[in-house]
C-alpha cells in the first residue's frame, strides 16, 4: 500500500510506500574517481579564478596558497553585479537585466575532501564565509534574496569536482521561498504559531526520524519527505533569518550539518546531493511566520513526467527507515 502525505508548509503531496522494502543497493552509485590536474580550487592555481573576494589565510597576501577558505566570483555567472536594475514588460512578459551577485565558495583547500569528511572547526570556516558573505551582499539595494546552495557530484549538476558550496544574490525573492512564506503565513494567520517550529516540536515528540539533535538545532528525515534520504536541519529556536545566526549556533550547525553529510556518504557511498539554504528575504525584519533550515536532497532517482506534471513526488523510502539506516552510521566525533 502507498500512502499520499500533504506538506503543512506548501501543501505538496508525497507519496511513499507502507511496506515496500528498498535494499540500499538500489541506490547505489558507481564510484566515481577523482582527479585534480588542472583544478582551478587547488592550492597553485589562485590566479585561474577571478580574483579572490576574501579568503580565511594564516599567512601570505591575496590570491595565493595557504588558505582555509576562499571566495572568489562565478568566472561564468548566471546573473552579473555590474549595472542598474531595468524592469520592462514585454506583451505579457516581464524581463529585467541580468543583476545578481554569483559567489563560490570553495570549502577546502583539499580536493579530495568534501564537508561531510571535514572536521567540525573546519565546517564552521565554511559556516562562517557563508554568514559573511550574506552579511555583505545584503548592503547592496538592489538585492532582495540571498540563496547559499551546494551541487555535489556530477547529477547534482556540479561542473567542478573540487568541494565547492555558490551563493547568488538576487533582485527577486524566488517563487519556492515565496510559496514557503505564503503557506507559512497562512499556518500562522490560522494558528499563531509558526509551521516550522510545529514541524520541529513534532518531529522532537516523535524521534523515530531524527538523525542529529543537541540544544540548538536538529537534523531529521521530514515526515513529508519528497526524495529518499532527503533531510532538513533547523534551529530549534525560532529564526528567520539565517544570517544572525551567532557564534554559538554556528558550531551546532557546522555539526549537525558536517553529521548529516558524513551520514549520507557513509550510508550510500558517497551520493550526489544539493542542499539550499532557505532564509527569510533581505530588508526583512525577523519574521514570527517564517524559520530559516537547510534542506539537504540526494539526487538518488529521476525526476520525471508525474512529478513535473502533477508537483506530486514519489519516495520510495520511508523517512523513519532513511533516519534509521543514517543514524547506524558512525561519524567522528570531532
Ligand atoms: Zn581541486
Ligand atoms: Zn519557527
Ligand atoms: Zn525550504
Amino acid at each position: 500500500m502507498n500512502e499520499l502525505r500533504r506538506d503543512p508548509i506548501t501543501a505538496r503531496w508525497i507519496i511513499v510506500p507502507l511496506d515496500k522494502k528498498t535494499d540500499l543497493s538500489d541506490f547505489i552509485a558507481e564510484p566515481h574517481p577523482k582527479n585534480k590536474d588542472k583544478c582551478p580550487f587547488c592550492y597553485g592555481s589562485e590566479t585561474m579564478t577571478p580574483p579572490e573576494i576574501v579568503a580565511h589565510r594564516r599567512s601570505g597576501g591575496a590570491n595565493t596558497p595557504n588558505w582555509t577558505v576562499r571566495v572568489v566570483p562565478n568566472k561564468f555567472p548566471a546573473l552579473r553585479i555590474e549595472g542598474d536594475l531595468n524592469r520592462e514588460g514585454v506583451g505579457v512578459f516581464d524581463i529585467m537585466n541580468g543583476i545578481g551577485a554569483h559567489e563560490v565558495i570553495v570549502d577546502t583547500p583539499d580536493h579530495f575532501r568534501d564537508i561531510a569528511d571535514l572536521t567540525y572547526a573546519e565546517t564552521e570556516e565554511v559556516v562562517w564565509a557563508y554568514r559573511a558573505r550574506s552579511l555583505d551582499l545584503r548592503r547592496d539595494k538592489r538585492f532582495k534574496y540571498i540563496l547559499i546552495f551546494k551541487n555535489y557530484g556530477q547529477s547534482a549538476g556540479a561542473s567542478l569536482e573540487h568541494p565547492h558550496s555558490q551563493l547568488i544574490a538576487l533582485p527577486i525573492v524566488p517563487k519556492r521561498v515565496h510559496e514557503e512564506m505564503e503557506g507559512a503565513a497562512k499556518y500562522y494567520d490560522y494558528k499563531e504559531r509558526c509551521v516550522f517550529c510545529d514541524i520541529v516540536r513534532e518531529e522532537l515528540e516523535e524521534k523515530d526520524r531524527i538523525i542529529y539533535n543537541d540544544d540548538k538545532f536538529v537534523a531529521f528525515c521530514p515526515y513529508v519527505s519528497r526524495f529518499a534520504y532527503e533531510i532538513w536541519i533547523l534551529p530549534k529556536k525560532h529564526a528567520s533569518d539565517f544570517a544572525n545566526i551567532d557564534r554559538d549556533h554556528v558550531a551546532s550547525f557546522a555539526k549537525a550539518l558536517r553529521d548529516s553529510l558524513a551520514r549520507l556518504k557513509g550510508l550510500l557511498q558517497d551520493p550526489p546531493y544539493n542542499f539550499i539554504i532557505h532564509t527569510s528575504p533581505i530588508n526583512g525584519h525577523e519574521r514570527e511566520d517564517y524559520h530559516w533550515h537547510v534542506e539537504i536532497m540526494p539526487k538518488l532517482s529521476k525526476v520525471a513526467g508525474f512529478e513535473w506534471g502533477s508537483g506530486f513526488y514519489v519516495n520510495p523510502v520511508l523517512p523513519y527507515i532513511a533516519a534509521k539506516n543514517l543514524s547506524g552510521i558512525g561519524v567522528p566525533d570531532k
